[in-house]
């Protein structure tokens, strides 16, 4: 048998028990009998998925994730079946990190115990704010006592590796609610915690509120303020900063996630997944039905691909790597794109060590403190190339 591609799997599940204003995921809201029709594809699609013509390598899974929508709604027994295909089909070995995304509503502290018995080793709860207010704003209908309630079920089950999501930009937020909400985060002693900034994205409630009243939310100086003090405050807390949004203590960086920044192959189940395999990025079709009539029918998902070749793929890989504190690594990079990122990118790189916003060495090329905050802008210099 051929050698097969190491690759990270990713199961959407899109089900939320109600819709976030802010949200541009693929999601739906629950519905027992859509949900379950849901679960049907997913496994019509595990079983044709990674299948290789000859040209392709078959797959190994590295690690799993259970994103979302509130991958926490489903049963734990459809989460452990899940699982469990995955191990018969991709090999997935035994303590490979299996993660999976949970909302901090009641139901969790009653599941989470089954699910921990179900194989999932890292559970990570969408809190957003500790900030009952703030949590209005974003149309969450859990408080941060049930945050609590959700960790210490999560400990007493047995879960060693608990992540927090968090939010920072939201309408009305100062730096007294965010100091608020970082310290709640930090005393619920987190293996690993991520802060995100609010986005506006097209189509959600929140880009009508954003069209009638700009004023209403974080200006860019603002949100570079939050960001700093995140950062303050949790590498203070002795948390590594490893990726721009993520924080980890040591030995517990989503192992999923650096597949990603590493440029590493993954394949994605599910409505609207992306995959990246052999050279191909593809993406399923966001529609729903679309997505279920096809897996059902045991027919190909619906969706987009294209290959990622020379520049496009190198500028990519760097991309992805300056989002990590590792960086680019020249002589990882020169052995696997056969490409010397120093030759190649040199007009680029000069320009932007002089704006103090990268830092090149013999080694690697990193991003500094001040280029963090203008991330997107310093990693899209080299996309394009
Ligand atoms: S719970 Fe998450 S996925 Fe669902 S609507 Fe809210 S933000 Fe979106």
């Amino acid at each position: 048998m051929s050698e097969r591609t190491r690759a990270a799997v990713y199961i959407h599940l899109p089900f939320c028990p109600y819709i976030c204003p802010y949200c541009d995921f693929a999601k739906w809201r629950w519905e027992p009998a859509r949900a379950e029709r849901y679960v049907r594809a997913l496994h019509a699609e595990l079983q044709r998925a990674g299948e290789t013509d000859g040209t392709t390598r078959p797959i190994r899974a590295a690690t799993l994730f259970f994103g979302g929508g509130t991958p926490s709604l489903y049963a734990p027994e459809v989460i452990g079946a899940l699982i469990a295909a995955v191990r018969a089909r991709f090999a997935l070995p035994a303590g490979a990190e299996i993660s999976l995304e949970a909302n901090p509503d009641p139901g969790l502290v009653e599941r989470v115990g089954a699910l921990h018995d179900a194989g999932v080793s890292r559970l990570s709860i969408g809190v957003q704010s500790f900030v009952a207010a703030e949590l209005r704003v974003l149309g969450r209908r859990h408080t941060a006592g049930d945050v609590a309630d959700a960790v210490a079920a999560a400990r007493a089950a047995g879960f060693d590796n608990v992540s927090l999501d968090m939010i920072f930009g939201v309408p009305g937020q100062t730096a007294q609610t965010w100091a608020r909400s970082l310290d709640a985060a930090l005393a619920l002693e987190p293996e690993h915690i991520s802060c995100y900034g609010l986005t506006i994205e097209e189509g959600t409630p929140y880009a009508q509120w954003f069209a009638r009243d700009p004023k209403a939310f974080a200006a860019e100086n603002d949100e570079a303020a939050f960001y700093a003090q995140a950062m303050h405050t949790l590498n203070a807390a002795g948390y590594e900063h490893y990726e721009i949004s993520n924080w980890a203590q040591p030995g517990f960086a989503c192992e999923h996630n650096r597949g990603y920044w590493r440029n590493d192959p993954y394949l994605g189940l599910g409505v609207g997944a992306a995959s990246y395999l052999d050279g191909v990025r593809s993406i399923h079709t966001r529609d729903l039905e679309r997505y279920c009539e096809a897996a059902l029918a045991g027919r190909p998902i619906p969706g987009d691909a294209e290959r990622l070749e020379g520049a496009a793929r190198l500028g990519e890989a760097i991309m992805l790597a300056l989002r990590t504190d590792e960086g680019v690594r020249l002589d990882r990079f020169r052995e696997r794109y056969g490409t010397d990122v120093m030759d190649e990118y040199r007009e680029v790189i000069d320009e932007l060590v002089s704006a103090g916003v990268l830092a090149a060495d013999a080694r690697a090329l990193r991003l500094t403190e001040r280029g963090r905050f203008v991330a997107n802008d310093v990693c899209g210099a080299f996309l394009g190339g």
